[in-house]
């Protein structure tokens, strides 16, 4: 019998880390003490401040519709701070709030996209891109990179992908879930390619950019020469932790393009809720304190994570630069037994009681990702699981 459901519906895959977090939870349920290194999001709880903001927003009244694009104040001071702590220039209305950065990425490629364009996604990649681009009919055009380049795309590979229905790239850096972060001269090669290609836009995914261990990620905000064609992605979410706020934002100096975000925001959602946007105010305007010292407490699991994963034969990985995961490829224990990274979940889901997600969800079968958003004590039990069950296996 045919569904009910649309085929835009029914093409699209359920979110894995969603279907991960749930198994987990009915372990959890039935009383088994599992490890989950799923956490997609920061564990810090939301600083202070920025609560006590969203509750006198709500005494405030912000409790009726807004503009589509955001507060016009907020606005304003999210490009205050994007000039200030990031060097980057957007004017106020070079700029959309949306409902998390998964909006605004969203809303730029339903705004781009028509039914054939095809869309660069370099894998490993996160999960919902592919999604978003099939939701516009596009075809995602995935392109495999691989460790030995940090798992960053190359000027040649781009290149190659590119054919006269190319429409978009998709770039992430800091990147979910390898953790890399692009260098300045490395995105200057690729923009070097899309100068040739000047039809062609780009989507810089920067939600994990104060995330970074290596005093700062390299944005391609910073090359002029795209810019008339370049989606800035940024969110509230992973800086401040603050992901159930849900407030992210896309700038762009195309006023055709933000035209037509607003449009599509303005029919479909109205605005980003008030109270969480005067948090975000709150966030960007004030002191960057509480950021400093989220990446002090990310940098230590980091350091202790990648110490824990070294003592571990046969596998390989690299120090992530940037977010909070890290992505081992962990194929020297593929055999008989286990065949793939599902499998390699599955296996340390059932016998060591610990989540972590396979890497197929993001493109690269040969990887799991452990993320280390939690305490150093959890990471450490996690770690001895993974360890123990791995060794069980090269008996
Ligand atoms: N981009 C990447 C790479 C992510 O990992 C996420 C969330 O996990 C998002 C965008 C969306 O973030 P949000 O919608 O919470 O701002």
């Amino acid at each position: 019998m045919s569904s009910i459901i649309s085929h835009r519906v029914t093409n699209l895959e359920p979110s894995q880390s969603l279907v991960m977090a749930q198994r987990f939870q009915e372990m959890r349920q039935k009383g088994v003490d599992v490890v989950s290194f799923t956490l997609g999001e920061p564990d810090f709880a939301t600083p202070n401040h920025i609560k006590d903001a969203i509750c006198k927003a709500v005494h405030s009244d912000y409790s009726h519709y807004g503009p589509v694009a955001g507060l016009q104040s907020v606005r304003e001071t999210i490009s205050r701070y994007l000039l200030k702590e990031k060097h980057i220039a957007y004017a106020p209305n070079e700029l959309i709030l949306s409902v998390g950065a998964k909006q605004s990425i969203c809303n730029s490629i339903l705004a781009l996209v028509n039914s054939g364009d095809e869309v660069i996604i370099p894998t490993p990649c996160w999960v919902s891109y592919s999604e978003m681009v099939k939701l516009a009919e596009g075809t995602p055009v995935f392109v495999k990179t691989c460790a030995e380049t940090g798992y960053k795309l190359q000027a040649g590979e781009l290149e190659d992908a590119i054919t006269d229905r190319t429409k978009l790239l998709i770039l992430c850096s800091p990147n979910n879930p390898t953790g890399s972060i692009y260098s300045a001269s490395e995105l200057g090669e690729l923009v070097r390619v899309l100068e040739r290609h000047p039809n062609m836009f780009v989507i810089s995914d920067e939600v994990y950019a104060e995330i970074n261990y290596i005093g700062g990620a390299p944005s391609l905000t910073e090359f002029a020469s795209i810019q008339g064609r370049l989606i800035y992605i940024d969110s509230a979410s992973k800086t401040y932790a603050m992901p159930g706020y849900r407030i992210g934002w896309m700038a762009s100096k195309n006023k055709e393009l933000i035209d037509a975000c607003l449009t599509l925001q303005g029919q479909y959602n109205t605005c980003a809720c008030l109270v969480s946007q005067k948090a975000a105010e709150t966030a960007c305007g004030g002191k960057q304190d509480c950021v400093e010292l989220m990446r002090k407490g990310f940098t230590k699991r980091r350091e202790l994570m990648c110490e824990l994963a070294s003592d571990i034969p046969n596998i390989r990985f690299a120090k992530p630069d940037g977010a909070f995961y890290l992505f081992p490829d962990v194929s020297a224990y593929y055999g008989d037994a286990i065949h793939n990274s599902d499998d390699m979940a599955n296996y340390l889901l059932e016998t060591a009681h610990v989540a972590v997600m396979a890497g197929s969800a993001y493109g690269e079968d040969n990887c799991i990702r452990i993320s280390f958003s939690m305490p150093e004590d959890i990471i450490k039990k996690g770690m001895q699981r993974i360890k123990d069950a791995l060794m069980r296996l090269k008996k």
